[in-house]
């Protein structure tokens, strides 16, 4: 039984033949998307740039078989239906909670939280949110769409290469703002509404050590610092042995730091690491990914985007909240938006 079962019998199934849908973007908000309008019986298809799905639900493998979340580090769950969802995921053993000792750091002090917050990760990466969730929906990869365009009543997409991907009635850009404007050309309201959003960057480090870090906390806070936030990645479930962290640049370091190289920024936040932690720690292994796109702020404060007359849409954490559970909540409204929009033709 498919881990993401939740999603595909929410939405009733329009009579009459239904319009073809092509969803850009294979993060949470469009794998969501996808998925509730498959099993509403429409055909679906869609396409991400990247080597698989996920988009910022993202795990990197190290060669020693330790992995690393550099993108999404947890997700809470405050929604009925993402509650749900989460709950059906820890049932097949694909989330689990996290039970790291989560606190503030600042220049060697550390303050445990005070909030009983709980925090689900995916298992054995977060990215496997992202495999379940993509479950029979066929997701091309490695495809970067670069024009939707008029053709007759429906719409043409083009890649980057000059590849005809094909028509559709239905498209959706499931994409950071930024990058959704130049989809959305064919409804210049949407595209204005996503000029609007801002999304700020940032700096992720993947950092092996050889010895444990002494820091009595497995996920912080970061104060006074170039890092927002460390996470001590073995602490999560089902992940392998090994001293690993992902360290995350502010916002406003990664920002000021954004055009530099991650040869150049990965020893000068572990650097910031050593500082914030009070000692002496040197990694044996640091890279750096650049997130341009990291977290909306603030998100539209609409659950989704979507022009019934020409049938293009925009989904994604920048429009219904931040974080995880933001983007998935995104998908399903404009789940219901696509349908409401068949049923009222
Ligand atoms: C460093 C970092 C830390 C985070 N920490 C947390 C956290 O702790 N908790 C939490 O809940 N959330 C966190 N988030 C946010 C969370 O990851 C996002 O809110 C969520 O994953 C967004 O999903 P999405 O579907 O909106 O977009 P994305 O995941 O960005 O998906 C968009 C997809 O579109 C694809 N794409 C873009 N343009 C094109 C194109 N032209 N053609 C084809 N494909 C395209 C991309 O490859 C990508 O796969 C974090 C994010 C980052 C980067």
């Amino acid at each position: 039984m498919p881990a993401s079962r939740v999603l595909d019998d929410l939405l009733p199934r329009p009579g009459g033949p239904l319009p073809r849908v092509a969803v850009i973007g294979a993060g949470v908000s469009g794998l969501v998307l996808a998925r509730m309008l498959t099993g509403a019986g429409f055909p679906v298809r869609v396409l991400d740039k990247g080597r698989g799905p996920g988009g910022r639900l993202s795990t990197r493998l190290h060669a020693d078989g330790g992995t690393f979340d550099h993108g999404a580090q947890y997700f809470t769950a405050r929604d009925p239906l993402f509650q749900a969802q989460v709950n059906a995921w820890r049932e097949v053993g694909v989330a689990a909670e996290w039970r790291g000792r989560i606190g503030t750091l600042e220049r060697g002090a550390v303050t445990p939280s005070s909030k009983e917050s709980v925090r689900y990760v995916g298992v054995p990466g977060m990215n496997t949110l992202a495999t379940v969730l993509a479950e029979g929906l066929g997701v091309r990869s490695g495809v970067r769409v670069e024009r939707v365009a008029r053709d007759g009543k429906a719409w043409r997409l083009t890649s980057d290469s000059g590849e005809d991907l094909g028509l559709a009635d239905v498209v959706v850009a499931a994409v950071p703002a930024p990058q959704a404007v130049a989809l959305l050309e064919g409804a210049p309201t949407l595209a204005a509404r996503a000029r609007e959003a801002r999304l700020t960057p940032c700096w992720a480090v993947m950092a092996r050590f050889a010895a444990p870090v002494a820091l009595a906390l497995d996920g912080a806070f970061v104060k006074d610092s170039p890092l927002s936030w460390v996470a001590r990645e073995a602490s999560k479930p089902g992940r392998a042995s090994g001293e690993r962290w992902v360290l995350h640049g502010s916002p406003e370091y990664s920002a000021a730091h954004l055009e530099e190289t991650p040869e150049q920024v990965a020893p000068k936040l572990v650097e910031a690491f050593a500082r914030a932690v009070g000692a002496d720690v040197r990694a044996v292994e640091a890279v750096a990914h650049r997130w341009r796109f990291a977290m909306p702020s603030p998100p539209l404060d609409t659950p989704a985007l979507y022009d019934a007359d020409t049938g293009l849409g925009a989904c994604g954490d920048w429009c219904a909240g931040p974080r995880v559970e933001g983007a998935f909540l995104s998908g399903v409204a404009l789940a219901r938006q696509v349908v409401a929009g068949v049923a009222g033709q």
